[in-house]
This record gives structure tokens, sequence and C-alpha cells, in this order.
């Protein structure tokens, strides 16, 4: 093994130059002339919203993960809301989620008037730990709620057979994970729906949006109902049918995706598996990088698993170097390297603290991964020079502060 060379240049923090003239993101999309002319040829169309293209988006979408239905929502957030609601979540209801997310995952169960309840992840995958979910299931848990963090799949098949003996449902949260495989097959064809989401970093995207897949016909009408107020028709369905007149069933909202954006959506999918593969490439040489660096760790990925990358967080290894998480983060962000921390976990947040009186220190494992997170660059668009940049930002930060 060789070891990675340790950089003497002086940080860009304490006055050096920095690694990069310009500010890398951590995360952006890449929109090309075939998704501006998609847009433009939906806009000159009859149909601005509810049109051919939502149709022809979720059918596509459907397909290529594997799942019998797919029901676009305006965001990821509506689409978990969705799922909250098809899975039957009400008021006296837990449903059990990781600590380690985006805030929507968990306020899902709350808009539902449900409870959730956090279970701490696994020191590896940092995804949720099966014993530790086992453990708070209760009489009143209705679903759990696994997040495949960064991309790379959580262990659904070990998640699904608790569930089963339980007779809970489980919704994945796989708005990390768009194209990520899991045992042979690809994410969104395997619980019993999978959110995504198509907001700007994320590995497509139609500016904001989301999609439930699922293999239930029941959940999948009710998902389109919901996200149409409750209405049991569509205004396209009655249209071609020459009717008015509809019923509201249940209470929904307007959560529709415009025909706008799923001609956004459609044409980014026409990219989606090179845009994979790009970011499997930038990942692989990080990884090459970073397992011979001293102070950083890898994100480790499970043999049985292909991630879909949409972040590369790595851990620092506090105990090799003289600055914390924050000071480092600092210092990257002086040479212009737009790292991020991924996640601030939910229940540390001054709602959670204030509404269910947790005080910090309640889920271990994801709590010390958070002080030692830092999400680096990960997008397919980064050239190779924006990798280099980056592996040569750590690499002088990490000789900097290296003991
Ligand atoms: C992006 C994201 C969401 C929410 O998606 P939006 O489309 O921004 O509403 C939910 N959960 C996770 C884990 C996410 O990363």
């Amino acid at each position: 093994m060789t070891v990675a060379p340790v950089s003497s240049e002086v940080p860009a923090i304490l006055g050096g130059s920095p690694v990069r003239r310009t500010l890398l993101p951590y995360g952006r999309q890449s929109i090309d002339e075939s998704d501006i002319q998609a847009v433009v040829e939906t806009l000159r169309s009859d149909c601005l919203t509810t049109g051919p293209k939502v149709a022809e988006f979720e059918e596509a979408m459907a397909a290529w993960v594997g799942a019998k239905y797919a029901v676009s929502f305006s965001s990821g957030t509506a689409a978990l809301h969705a799922a909250a609601f098809t899975c039957g979540l009400q008021a006296g209801d837990e449903a059990i989620t990781s600590p380690l997310t985006f805030a929507a995952t968990a306020n899902c169960v709350l808009y539902q008037a449900a409870t959730p309840v956090f279970a701490d992840v696994l020191e590896d995958t940092l995804n949720l730990d099966r014993e530790q979910v086992a453990a708070r299931i209760t009489a009143r848990t209705k679903a759990i709620l696994p997040v495949d963090y960064a991309g790379h799949p959580a262990d659904i098949d070990a998640i699904l057979r608790l569930a089963e003996r339980h007779g809970l449902i489980v919704i994945e949260d796989a708005c990390h994970a768009l194209g990520a495989e899991y045992r042979g097959r690809r994410v969104g064809g395997v619980a019993h729906m999978t959110v995504f989401s198509f907001h700007p970093v994320k590995h497509l995207t139609t500016g904001e949006g989301g999609m439930v897949t699922t293999d239930n016909p029941v959940f999948a009408e009710t998902l389109r109902r919901f996200r149409n107020h409750g209405i049991s028709s569509d205004a396209r369905q009655r249209q071609r049918a020459g009717q008015w007149h509809y019923e509201m069933v249940l209470l929904g909202f307007n959560y529709r995706l415009t025909d706008i954006a799923c001609a956004l959506g459609l044409q980014q999918m026409k990219k989606l598996e090179a845009n994979l593969a790009r970011r499997r490439q930038i990942a692989a040489q990080y990884t090459s990088e970073f397992r011979s660096m001293t102070g950083v760790v890898a994100p480790v990925v499970r043999p049985d698993v292909n991630p879909a990358w949409h972040l590369y967080p790595i851990r620092l290894d506090l105990t090799k170097l003289s600055a914390g998480r924050d000071e480092f983060f600092q210092a990257l962000r002086a040479e212009n390297i737009g790292v991020n921390v991924h996640y601030i976990p939910v229940h540390r947040h001054p709602y959670y603290r204030d509404r269910f009186g947790y005080k910090g220190g309640e889920f271990p494992v994801a709590e010390a991964a958070y002080e030692r997170l830092i999400s680096l660059p990960m997008f397919h668009g980064m050239s190779d020079n924006d990798v280099e940049d980056v592996v040569c930002a750590v690499r002088k930060v990490v000789g900097h502060y290296g003991t």
C-alpha cells in the first residue's frame, strides 16, 4: 500500500493561497440543450400540468426501477407525506426512522399527527440498525422508514422481514439512492413504497419534484388521489371521458408535478445511467486516495450493494488530527471546496428537542458520526480537475492538522 504524500503548503485559512479560485459546490444539477428544448416544447403545448408528460415520466421511472407503479409529486417531501398517509399513519401511531437524515423523513410522520420514533444507525453504513428498530417496535408502530444514507441502500431485506413479523409497512426514503442496487435489484422495487426526490442536488432534477414507487395497486391509487385533493379521477381522465362529475373521497392536497417538470425529468432520465457511472467513477477515485490518507476515513460499501453516491461523506479520525470537524470544514471552505455536513441528527433540532424532550446522547452511533462527518463535493458534472482539487485540498488540510 502506498502512503499518500502529505502537503506542506500553507492552508488558505492561515493566509495561504486556496487550491481553487472559485467555489466548487458539494452538489449541483447538469442541464444541457436537450433539457431546455424538452421544457420549451412543453411550454408550447396544450398542457402545462397533468398532461401526457406526467404519465410518460411515471411509466418510465416505474420501468427503470423495476416497480409496477410510480406516482409523481411536487417534491420529495410531498411524496413522503403521501406515503405516510397511504400507509395509514394517524394520531396515536408511531413510525420508526433514522436520526441521521434530512428532517423531512421524520416530519412526514408528524404531518399525519403520528409520532416519529428514532432508532440508531449502524457504524459502517450509517443506515438504520435492524436491532435498534426491533427494540423500538410497540403495539402503536405502523411503519418503518429506512433511509439510504448517501446513496448506500439500507438492509431492506432484514427490515422487511422484521416488518412482516409485526405487520408494518416499509417506506424507503431513497432520496439519495436513485439508481442504487441492492442484492442485484434497483432500489425502488424492493420496499412497500420507495420515495425519491428530484431536487437539483439529486441524481436527476425536475427543479422541485418527487416520486413514490410501489407494486401495490391500492397504494398507487391512494397516492394518486392524495396528490390531487383526494379526487378520485384527474382532469385529464374526465376530459377524455367527456365527464364533469368527480368525487372527493379523501382529504388530499395539491401535490401535483407539472408537465413542464415531467418533460425535464424524462429528458434527464436519458442521462441517468451515464451520470450514475460518473458518480461511481468519482467515488472510486476518492476512495483510492482516502484509503491511505491518515486522518480521514472513506465511506464503507457493503458487498451486496452498488451505491448511487448522492453524497461522498468522509469521517475524520479525530484521534489523528489536532483540529475538530468544524475547523476542518472551515479550512476546506477556505480552499474553495464547498463541503457540507449531512446531517445534524434530526432529534437535535430545536423543534424536536422542545417537542419530544431530547437532550442529545440518545443515539450514540449517529451522534458520534455527526461529530466527524464532512460531505465532499459529489455530482456527475464534476471534471477530473475538480476531483483532483478536492483530493489536493483534503491532503493539504490533513497535512496541516495531522498529528
Ligand atoms: C432531498 C431529501 C428529501 C426531500 O426532498 P425534497 O424534494 O427536497 O422535498 C427527503 N429525504 C432525504 C433523505 C433527502 O435527501
